[in-house]
């Protein structure tokens, strides 16, 4: 990567600073000293005496945030001598008007965390200091992390190429998946259906057989909580959003011959009676009043509160509940395009105002290291976990924490600043019929499709995905529930339906989404180089 003006004179000054540190005994200005791992205790300090640092966190509709009560950052404090103190204002629920309001202070807050939008935006307004440099010299940890994984670099960078925050991540795929019932398919002596074919011949007999066994037709074979039906529109190989096609454009799933097929077939299904007939309509609580009166046959949805309806069970005799490899889709690849981004679009970065970048970024690269990591996934020891034969375990106290341990973990500390967050804790912390789901689909990376990659775009690209893009969703939103509910023809409204998104500015949009998109790959290509 090409280095700036900017960017050498803030090396420059965040040599001397390190130096300055040196005098007064921190004892780690040692390029050899700086490329050791560091380890719990005495090594960790990152100066000498503590070390006061202001920092912007807004936790939105999460409650007041007191750094002396989130533990994680005591813990934090205690192995690096860097202590924060918060500036966002906790009776303020907009994290937004926050983030602006913060951003006319002066000084600012030497940390400044927020998502990749307004943390990119603000540091492009100068309100934040490149940070590749720094990672480079100062933060082994994370730049381990960068060397494996280039894109999560790729797609932090704002539109001016430069790294201002370090993101928050996430290990491992899975976010979504197909659950059926289990025990109708008993009843019905059918087989777990394993092709698009066999998934429809089973919501069928879900549909015509009775299988809860009141007399009545009254089961719902496929529902959702969220309106829609793009879960299923994957099993006729269609795309939800952005994606690279086969030629290498950027295009939009929806305006896709495979879209068109999709939703051909799911309208004969929805007429059929196989898809909920209130799916545009029956809202978030479709779960619970489909599954709780033994109505609902099978979903697509997330796996953490998915799994967990089998509590029904007793309730409802026999219930069944279970997570489902994809079906095979028309071309008969088993395949899920939904997946969870490990790179989150949130982070902190290092404000113009702060004085000690250097001990700042040595803080940051803390909670990479091996100690930072398990506080951050685990909580503190002997409190939120105890270590079992080497490896660390939630204590029963923190498996019972009422509203589930991540609720409880995000008030110590676990939010979406810079650190990464171990897939182990998240299945530790799951039901047993949520580790299921989240577990057959975390064995099959084969299963993902690339995903498309968070793009950084310029205030222009914002601007029209913004204007022009709002509109384009909206439309192809609408015209997914016509199409579905059957008030308008697929095959007859197509050509119109691609007419009308191209004068709401479609075209724009897909050249804005394809010039950031080509802006990623030659970053990609520059950090590999
Ligand atoms: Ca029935």
């Amino acid at each position: 990567m090409k280095k700036g003006k900017l960017l050498t004179s803030i090396a420059a000054a965040a040599l001397s600073l390190t130096m300055l540190a040196g005098c007064n005994g921190s004892g780690t200005t040692e390029t050899g000293d700086l490329q050791m791992k560091m380890e719990p205790g005495e090594g960790t300090k990152v100066t000498a005496e503590e070390l006061d640092l202001t920092i912007f966190l807004h936790r939105g509709g999460l409650g007041a945030f007191d750094y002396d009560k989130m533990t994680m950052f005591q813990e934090a404090f205690r192995e690096t001598n860097i202590k924060l103190s918060g500036t966002a204002s906790a009776s303020n629920t907009d994290a937004q008007q926050e983030f602006n309001i913060m951003l006319t202070n002066s000084p600012l807050p030497d940390i400044i965390q927020g998502t990749k939008t307004n943390l990119n935006s603000a540091a492009i307004e100068g309100a934040l200091i490149p940070l590749e440099d720094l990672v480079k010299e100062y933060a082994p940890n994370i730049q381990a992390v960068f060397d494996e994984h280039p894109e999560y670099v790729a797609g932090s960078v704002a539109s001016d190429g430069h790294l201002y925050y370090i993101p928050s991540l996430f290990e491992g795929k899975p976010s979504v998946g197909f659950y059926i019932r289990q025990d109708w398919l008993d009843k019905l002596g059918l087989e777990v259906p394993t092709t698009l074919d066999e998934y429809y011949n089973v919501l069928k007999a879900f549909r015509e057989q009775d299988p809860n066994g009141n007399g009545l037709k009254d089961e719902v074979p496929y529902f959702y909580r969220d309106k829609g039906v793009d879960g299923l529109i994957q099993l006729w190989d269609a795309y939800n959003t952005w994606h690279v096609n086969d030629e290498g454009q950027v295009v939009h799933g929806k305006t896709e011959e495979e879209y068109k097929n999709a939703m051909k077939a799911l309208a004969q299904w929805y007429q059929e009676g196989l898809i909920d007939q209130e799916i545009y309509s029956r809202g978030s609580q479709a779960r619970e009043q489909l599954l709780g009166v033994n109505l609902g046959g099978s979903t697509h949805d997330w796996f953490s509160s998915t799994g967990s309806f089998n509590r029904f069970a007793d309730t409802i005799e026999g219930f069944n509940w279970v997570a489902i490899a994809p079906p095979a889709d028309v071309n008969g690849v088993v395949k899920e395009i939904f997946a969870r981004q490990e790179l989150v679009a949130s982070g902190w970065g290092i404000s113009s105002d702060n004085q000690y970048p250097v001990e700042t970024i040595k803080y940051f690269d803390w909670w990479f290291s091996e100690n930072g990591r398990r506080t951050y996934a685990y909580g503190i020891e002997g409190v939120d976990y105890t270590m079992v034969d080497g490896k660390p375990q939630y204590t029963e106290e923190t498996l019972n924490k009422e509203g589930g341990v991540p609720m409880y973990m995000r008030d110590m500390g676990q939010l979406e600043f810079g650190a990464p967050m171990s897939i182990q804790a998240e299945i530790d912390a799951m039901t047993p019929q949520a580790q299921q789901g989240f577990e057959l689909y975390n064995d099959h990376p084969e299963w993902y499709t690339e995903q498309f990659p968070a793009l950084s775009y310029t205030t222009e690209e914002e601007r029209i995905i913004q204007d022009q893009g709002t509109a384009v969703d909206t439309l192809i939103t609408e015209t997914q529930q016509e199409w579905l509910m059957g008030t308008k023809d697929v095959d007859a409204t197509w050509d119109q339906y691609l007419a009308d998104l191209d004068s709401m500015g479609y075209q724009q949009v897909r050249q804005a989404q394809q010039d950031a998109y080509d802006r990623y790959q030659e970053s990609l290509a520059a950090i590999e180089e």
